[in-house]
């Protein structure tokens, strides 16, 4: 029986007794990867559906190729083989196949000759104008582009710093956020004394600071089916630097649309993917994942953190993508899922393919506009009230209370042991958010529950898994530990 090398990656490793890969025998992909679950039945719900069908946003490549366009789980493995399991990531995700190969010609940009450069602008661009693959007639075409960025945080920041610094002539910019403490580890358009601005008007004054002969577009507002068109029309390429899947899926959308190149990039702890999405010479976002994992599968990057330098990386990785499209020079990762892994200092590259059947880029495509992308992925929509609300909740104040009462509820840590270090509260009981599945044993139905977790999105999820499990007396804590500090023990720190 050959041996097959499995990778996992990181967001399931967790799932699978924290390797990252394994070997295990078995004649084809699917043996092996059933082999995998069934020594894991943790991963059992995340890789197969209740029918036992594997799920279709977990994309599984043998060596190098995409199972779905050999012989799906039937595919033969032979001694040696790689079989990697590639998740799909909110922090970014890939695409494409060497089918778009020849060199790039990218539309939109039609330099004009008279141009001239002023003697500032040809000593800010020397080191661009000695290339040959640049020059003047390269320059121009930067001068010229028009690049939007979707998200102005850690991907964003060094993508549009690189941009601004090329002479790329306009950027836009999507961001409604303010500069939190917690971004500058590795937003690094910010300084300190951004802390609590709004990022686009402290994005706007640093690039522009870097070079005047670029033009900054701020778009305060959340990306949304209602505006999405509008905003990237006037764009020449779209620079996806988003968090979420509902924002991800709407920018390849109305990218390929509008048939303009997606340069994406996603991060994961110390994992990163890139790809350009251009759906007129290769794949899209959604040839590669049809549809997003159910929002409980997938833990975001405020739970479960990112090495600071990881987006930067990613980032200058698009933002050379970017470059590459405005001059048409160079062969763009279209077609190519290009995997960064930071630990191990591992570049590999995936081969994606269009899919003939995508429902949104193919010849048979049925959707031909933009929809409802939180119904799409499942979640609650953008700005919504957290949907708390469903569940029982307690305050930070009232629990105070029935803390110091004779019959105190049982308190449960829900998040990772890397955030319990931080802070907990005294007498809490840990059992992180994937495993309580497993572990509900250690709980008594007979005692009131509390669960928290760092802002109370957490908790209310398990809240509700409790309840479906027959028990009754539990409740999540509000605004979960860093509520707590604020309003009841200013001495915890909040994170
Ligand atoms: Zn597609």
């Amino acid at each position: 029986m050959p041996k097959a090398t499995v990778k996992v990656p990181t967001p399931l490793r967790p799932l699978a007794g924290g390797v990252s890969e394994v070997a295990l025998e078995g004649s084809t992909v699917g043996a092996v990867i059933r082999t995998l679950a069934a020594d894991n039945p943790a991963l059992q719900r995340h890789l197969f559906t209740a029918e036992g069908k594997l799920r279709n946003f977990v994309t599984v490549y043998l060596n190098d190729e995409d199972i779905r366009y050999l012989a799906r789980e039937a595919t033969p493995v032979k001694e040696g083989d790689i079989v990697s399991i590639v998740p799909a990531v909110a922090g970014g995700a890939p695409n494409s196949a060497r089918e778009g190969r020849s060199s790039a010609k990218l539309v939109g940009i039609e330099p004009t000759v008279q141009e001239t450069f002023s003697r500032e602008e040809l000593r800010r661009y020397s080191r661009h104008l000695l290339l040959p693959e640049v020059g003047v007639a390269g320059q121009r075409r930067l001068r010229q582009a028009k690049v939007l960025l979707v998200g102005a945080g850690g991907l964003g920041s060094p993508t549009a710093l690189y941009l601004a610094a090329a002479g790329v002539g306009e950027i836009g910019l999507v961001d409604f956020d303010a500069v939190d403490l917690s971004n500058l580890q590795r937003q690094v358009l910010y300084t300190t004394a951004d802390v609590g601005r709004p990022k686009l008007a402290a994005a706007k004054e640093r690039l522009e600071a870097l070079n005047p002969g670029t033009r900054v577009v701020p778009y305060e507002e959340r990306l949304s089916s209602e505006n999405a068109l509008e905003i990237l029309r006037p764009y020449d390429i779209v620079v996806d630097g988003t968090d979420n899947f509902p924002t991800r899926y709407l920018v390849n959308d109305a990218s390929v649309l509008l048939g303009k190149p997606n340069v994406y990039g996603s991060i994961y702890r110390f994992e990163g993917q890139v790809s350009v999405f251009d759906a007129k010479r290769g794949p899209c976002y959604r040839c590669l994942y049809p549809e997003p994992p159910p929002p409980d599968l997938v833990p975001s990057c405020a739970e479960a953190g990112v090495l600071g330098v990881l987006p930067g990386l990613v980032g200058v990785l698009q933002a050379t993508e970017t470059v590459k499209l405005i001059l048409g020079k160079g062969e763009p990762l279209i077609g190519r899922l290009l995997l960064f892994d930071a630990l191990g200092v591992t570049f590999r590259e995936l081969k994606l393919r269009k899919n003939p059947h995508c429902a949104l880029c193919s010849a048979d495509a049925t959707q031909k506009g933009l929809i409802d992308y939180p119904a799409f992925c499942g979640v609650p929509a953008p700005g919504a009230a957290p949907k708390t609300g469903s569940v029982p909740e307690v305050e930070p104040e009232e629990l105070a209370t029935e803390l110091r009462s004779a019959d105190p509820p049982l308190l449960v840590d829900v998040r990772e042991p890397e955030e319990w270090a931080i802070a907990h509260l005294p007498g809490a009981h840990l059992i992180p958010k994937a495993e309580l599945p497993e572990r509900v044993d250690e709980l008594t139905r007979a005692r009131a529950l509390v669960l928290y977790c760092r802002a109370g999105t957490r908790s209310a999820d398990a809240t509700r898994l409790l309840l479906d499990l027959g028990f009754s007396n539990v409740r999540t804590l509000r605004g979960g530990i860093n509520a707590w500090a604020e309003k009841v023990d200013p001495s915890l720190p909040q994170y």
